[in-house]
């Protein structure tokens, strides 16, 4: 795993076939109930206001960019990861009970988040604060206590994937203007 993970830092991005952080970090969403669509629409709520006749299948497409960068899959690998954990209640105490019960001071679930929104620049903070407020969509779900699910990092890292992915489509449009 080490080794082919070295090997792809030097090697060509275009036109390699998706590996295993990817195919992975993919799979883990979709089976966590989040689709890629969903997080596209979450970035056409933030940003139809800034684009006229701006369509779901650009946000989509941002979004999908946003999920072949590195730091991207290595934050949902690792939030999901803890998410599990803590649903099977396999954790240590003290974490176990933090991240069960989503407990307000823990932080650490917005601060990986962070390095998302931190690989398109300023723009996604503003974004990533404003959408974790509003919890509009999926976000609204994910934060639905009463399911007996676990998504203390799920429901920050979905928020952060569509705050990237809308500073992307906002740099661009820019560029293109
Ligand atoms: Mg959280």
């Amino acid at each position: 795993m080490l080794i082919h993970n070295m090997m792809e830092v030097g090697g060509k991005m275009k036109g390699k076939p998706i590996e295993m952080t990817e195919k992975t970090a993919r799979q883990w969403l979709s089976e966590r109930g989040v689709s890629v669509k969903e997080i596209g629409e979450l970035v056409l709520y933030l940003q139809h206001k800034y684009h006229s006749n701006l369509q779901l299948e650009e946000c989509v497409a941002n979004v999908e960019r946003v999920l072949s960068k590195r730091e991207v899959q290595n934050a949902i690998l690792t939030g999901i990861q803890l998410d599990i954990l803590s649903e099977k209640g396999l954790l240590e105490e003290p974490l176990q009970s933090i991240i069960e019960t989503d407990e307000g001071l823990y932080g650490v679930d917005e601060i990986l988040a962070l390095s998302i929104v931190n690989v398109y620049g300023s723009i996604g903070f503003t974004n990533y604060g404003f959408i974790d407020k509003q919890k509009p969509g999926i976000l609204q779900r994910l934060n639905d206590k009463s399911s007996g699910e676990c998504h203390t990092f799920l429901d920050d890292i979905v928020g952060a994937i569509a705050a990237a992915a809308s500073s992307r489509l906002a740099h661009r449009a820019e560029s293109t203007e």
